[in-house]
C-alpha cells in the first residue's frame, strides 16, 4: 500500500501493544503499565525502529475499560514517538476483533461511562491531525504473530523495569512467589515462559 504520494518521505506503519499488569512492589500490589512500539516500512514491512515506554498515566491505570485504555494509550505514545522522529505519514493498526478500531474511525462512540477512553480518543484524534496522513487500519493478529509477540515482550520488559526500588546502596525487587525483597542483580532469575524474575529459593523449590 502506498502512502501519501505528494509526500517525499516514506510512509510508515506503527504497530503498538499496551499492557497493564498487577505487580508486587515492596509490600504493595500496584498496576504497572507499558507499551511496545515499532515502526515498519509500509511497502516491504521491514522494521525501521522499535522502542518501549512506561505507561504512567494514572487515569489509564484506573480506567474502567483497562485493556482498551492501555491499547489507546500505547497508540498515543506511538504516534507521539513517530512525530518526534519527523515521520509525516503513518498507518497505525488496531486489532481486527477489538472495538477500538470502530472507536478510532468514529464508527462507534464509546459508552458514556468510558470517560477515560473518550479522553484518549480525543487525544489520539488531535495527534492524527498533526500528521500529513494518518490512517487507522485493522490488524489481523494471526497474520502478524511474530510482530505482536515481540511488541508484547517490549511492553513486558518496561513493566518489569518499573518493579524495582532503591535504598542507598542496593536495588531491590519483590519475588512474586514468596514476596521476599531481593536484589535482582544477584538473586533473581527469569523463569521461562514468564517475565517476572523470581528468587533463587523459589527456583530451587
Ligand atoms: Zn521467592
Ligand atoms: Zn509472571
Amino acid at each position: 500500500m502506498k502512502g501519501n504520494s505528494s509526500s517525499l518521505r516514506v510512509s510508515l506503519r506503527l504497530l503498538s501493544a499496551g499492557l497493564v499488569s498487577e505487580e508486587v512492589i515492596k509490600d504493595d500490589t500496584k498496576l504497572v503499565g507499558g507499551s511496545g512500539l515499532s515502526l515498519c516500512d509500509s511497502n516491504d514491512n521491514s522494521k525501521k525502529s522499535e522502542t518501549n515506554k512506561a505507561l504512567r498515566n494514572h487515569q489509564v491505570l484506573l480506567a474502567a475499560h483497562l485493556e482498551e485504555a492501555a491499547e489507546l494509550a500505547a497508540m498515543i505514545q506511538g504516534l507521539s514517538w513517530a512525530l518526534k522522529l519527523v515521520v509525516k505519514s503513518i498507518q497505525f493498526f488496531c486489532d481486527d476483533d477489538s472495538i477500538i478500531l470502530d472507536y478510532v474511525t468514529g464508527k462507534v462512540a464509546p459508552p458514556n461511562e468510558s470517560i477515560v477512553v473518550a479522553k484518549l480518543l480525543k487525544q489520539l484524534a488531535l495527534l492524527q491531525t498533526s500528521l500529513t496522513s494518518c490512517q487507522a487500519l485493522p490488524l489481523l493478529r494471526s497474520d502478524d504473530d511474530i510482530n505482536s509477540s515481540s511488541l508484547i515482550k517490549l511492553a513486558r520488559d518496561v513493566i518489569a523495569s518499573q518493579t524495582t526500588w532503591h535504598t542507598n546502596t542496593e536495588e531491590y525487587e519483590t519475588c512474586p512467589d514468596c514476596y521476599a525483597h531481593v536484589s535482582p542483580r544477584h538473586k533473581l532469575e527469569v523463569r521461562s515462559g514468564c517475565f517476572h524474575p523470581i528468587c533463587f529459593t523459589c527456583i530451587r523449590d
